[in-house]
């Protein structure tokens, strides 16, 4: 009987679900987990991780899922590779969905193997979710592909820790295949490496590109030669690409931008990623903190879904937030209406993110301000009499409608949503200390970020996305280095490049 037709213990997965998950995690950069890995993590009841796996990918689990670290930690003793074996098999038997997170690939010298035989043993059911390996990608974010036309025909990957493979390595082969070496874990072992690829015949001058936490805005590369190698301050985790290749330097990464700057992102999760995505394509690595949760109004929605019920009785709606805009139209489903019901009247929006949210919604914003803050909408505001309905926050400032009030409207003023203080990790926090700059989009993420900070030191660079906010933060005692001159997330964005983005000498 061909040898795969044997039964083995988990031969009856297909039947069962899978679940224990090995997922690579790539070499840092979060982007660089596959769909298939972020969508297990997103199901995952636990996610078992290293430390080389990057943090932020364990927010994409669900916050209720257990979160184990088996990695070396500063002051800690690595977990032995039979303990995480057997907590695998036997979380593996007690779960549906357990996530072994990897960096980078797990069948590259991440001992994935060894962990699949034990759960397989055991008869748990496992699924492979390869990674990008470091080896091609660190080079590749340092402009260094592995293999060029004229250069380089093959790429060998090699440890540097050949005792933990349990295989010895043959350096001098190595150094008669040609080609590029892409040494992983070889920092602490450089010299003897290099005295025995010398020995392979390698001259001297060979190039050497020495990449260290690659794909992180922490990315530093060294260019160097086999022969200076040795003496060369190179620092843990770093790849070591050898050869012609490493003459290559394709720069892209490191010329970005924001490469290396650290922003905070202070504003509910909900409506963080336009801004995350946009630091993050500039170079930026960003901490979220969200010091803000959207809530239910006091009463639960009742006063809103009322004058959802009667807007056809107003001349305008009001929105000053996208919050606003996605809470005004569930309200008006509840209702048993649709836009239709907005026919016969105007609606005005606060800004270009409000007038987008209300685009989502089918209904193009009359009146857009200029500049986007209240007293800009009271400025384009037609007068009175009439009645308005201004869908908001719980707590939120006074000014537009006592303005609307004086130019002769009749004001209904409808709690939508409330905001609550966020409750970011401990892990979040930390970084966000430790951060280039921290940004503020409202007034209530400066509030809530001095609630939750505490006597954290606040980033050295303050940036509001308006004057309301920037005011905000100047009496509650900060110092404020950016105001938006467009008072936008493009506009926010582009005044903290202004300010971070020209490196220091
Ligand atoms: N399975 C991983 C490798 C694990 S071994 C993979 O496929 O990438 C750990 C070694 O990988 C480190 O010592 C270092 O050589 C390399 N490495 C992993 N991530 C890295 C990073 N972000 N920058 C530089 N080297 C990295």
């Amino acid at each position: 009987m061909p040898a795969q037709l044997v039964a083995r213990p988990n031969s009856c997965a297909i039947l069962t679900a899978v679940t224990v998950y090995l997922v690579g995690g790539g070499p840092g950069d979060p982007g660089l987990i596959t769909v298939r890995g972020a969508e297990v993590l997103a199901r995952a009841d636990v996610v078992i991780y290293d430390r080389l796996s990057v943090a932020s990918l364990l927010d994409l689990a669900p916050p209720g899922a257990e979160r184990i670290s088996v990695g070396k930690a500063p002051g800690r003793a690595s977990v032995p590779q039979a303990d995480i074996n057997a907590l695998l098999v036997e979380r593996g038997k007690a779960h549906d969905v357990v996530v072994r997170l990897k960096g980078g690939d797990p069948f590259v010298f991440a001992r994935g193997g060894e962990e699949v035989a034990a759960l397989q043993a055991a008869g748990v059911p496992v699924e492979i979710v390869p990674g990008i390996t470091s080896a091609v990608a660190v080079p590749a974010y340092a402009g260094v592909p592995v293999t060029h036309r004229g250069l380089a025909s093959s790429f060998t990957i090699v440890t540097g820790q050949e005792g933990e493979a349990g295989v010895p390595v043959d350096w001098e082969a190595v150094a008669r295949v040609g080609g590029t070496i892409a040494v992983l874990m070889g920092v602490a072992k450089r010299a003897e490496i290099t005295r025995r690829l010398l020995a392979g015949g390698l001259p001297s001058d060979t190039p050497v590109a020495a990449v260290t936490w690659g794909t992180r805005p922490e990315q530093h590369t060294l260019r160097t030669t086999l022969g200076r190698l040795a003496d060369e301050p190179i620092e843990s985790p770093a790849v070591l690409v050898i050869g012609a290749v490493a003459t290559l330097d394709l720069r892209w990464y490191e010329d970005r931008p924001l490469f290396g700057r650290r922003i905070v992102v202070t504003r509910a999760r909900e409506q963080a990623s336009g801004l995350v995505e946009r630091l993050q394509a500039l170079g930026a690595a960003t901490v979220e903190l969200p010091v803000i949760e959207i809530g239910e109004p006091a009463d639960a929605g009742a006063a809103l879904r009322a004058a959802a019920a009667r807007v056809g009785e107003y001349d305008w709606v009001t929105f000053t937030s996208a919050n606003a805009v996605t809470r005004f139209f569930a309200a008006l489903g509840d209702a048993g209406l649709d836009t239709r019901a907005l026919g016969g009247l105007r609606v005005a929006a606060i800004g270009p993110g409000t007038a987008e949210a209300l685009a989502g919604a089918g209904v193009r914003a009359d009146l857009v301000p200029e500049r986007f803050v209240a007293e800009s909408l009271l400025d384009a505001f037609p007068a009175g009499p009439g009645r308005v309905l201004l869908p908001r926050a719980a707590v939120a400032r006074d000014a537009l409608p006592a303005g609307l009030a004086d130019r002769g409207w009749s004001v209904d003023v409808v709690e939508a949503y409330r905001t609550v203080v966020g409750r970011p990790s401990p892990e979040a926090l930390a970084a966000a200390a430790s951060a280039s700059a921290v940004t503020f989009t409202s007034s209530s993420t400066v509030t809530n970020y001095l609630a939750v900070a505490g006597d954290l030191p606040v980033p050295p660079v303050v940036a509001c996305i308006g004057p309301v906010t920037a005011d905000t933060a100047r009496t509650a005692g900060l110092t404020v280095d950016v105001v938006a001159a467009e008072h936008t997330i493009d506009g926010l964005v582009a005044a903290l490049v202004d300010i971070l983005g020209v490196k220091p000498a």
